[in-house]
């Protein structure tokens, strides 16, 4: 019993408690790395849009000054 799915050998069948255990958690084990690998990922992307924000403010206010000047 305790030897089911060692060796990709299961001896309990397709409804088996200890394969889908093992698929639970491989599932789970794959979902944290996936967020791990996204929540870096995001801090990024949220940088990005700050620094693109940013520009985008010290055109505008290039462009209010030049407004001002040119008058
Ligand atoms: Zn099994």
């Amino acid at each position: 019993m305790t030897d089911c799915c060692d060796y990709g050998k299961c001896t309990n069948g397709p409804d088996c408690p200890v394969r889908k255990q093992r698929a639970k958690e491989v599932n789970e084990a794959f979902i944290r790395l996936h967020q791990g690998i996204d929540d870096p990922y995001d801090d990024f992307a949220a940088v990005i849009k700050g620094v693109i924000a940013l520009v985008f403010l010290a055109i505008g206010l290039v462009m209010v000054v030049f407004a001002i000047w040119g008058k």
